[in-house]
């Protein structure tokens, strides 16, 4: 799938629409969900045109990488939930049920989760 420009998400890391920010670096935008599914449910995003892991695991360099994932652990410690544990999640394309087609992952946490089965 080519990267449409003006998904939601690249519109806004572009500043045009406005978003609760937990944390932005050179790699990575992170802001909390607009429809939350736990007390705690962030998005982390590369700063990259990246559709999906796919495409990120192809195309990105190693410090895009490295630095997408060190995002994410710092935005878990700052938001309380790396003490008692917490969800990752990224749904890829059409049978993953992706919505935005700007690559995020989803961090859940704040409460006990349920198990996740397909
Ligand atoms: P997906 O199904 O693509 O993994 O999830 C997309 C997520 O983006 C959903 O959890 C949805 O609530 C969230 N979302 C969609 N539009 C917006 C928005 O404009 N702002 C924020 N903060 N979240 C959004």
């Amino acid at each position: 799938m080519a990267y449409d420009p003006n998904n939601i998400f690249a519109r806004i890391l572009r500043g045009e629409i406005p978003c609760k920010k937990a944390f932005e670096d050179e790699f990575a935008l992170a802001f909390h969900d607009i429809n939350p599914q736990a007390p705690v449910h962030i998005l982390v995003i590369p700063k990259g045109a990246y559709v999906s892991v796919d495409d990120f695991a192809a195309k990105a360099s190693d410090a895009e990488i490295a630095g997408l994932i060190r995002a994410i652990g710092t935005v878990a410690k700052q938001a309380g939930v790396s003490v008692d544990g917490w969800r990752l999640l990224s749904n890829i394309g059409t049978n993953g049920h992706q919505e935005v087609p700007h690559l995020h992952f989803h961090i859940f946490g704040g409460k006990k989760l349920g198990h996740m089965l397909p």
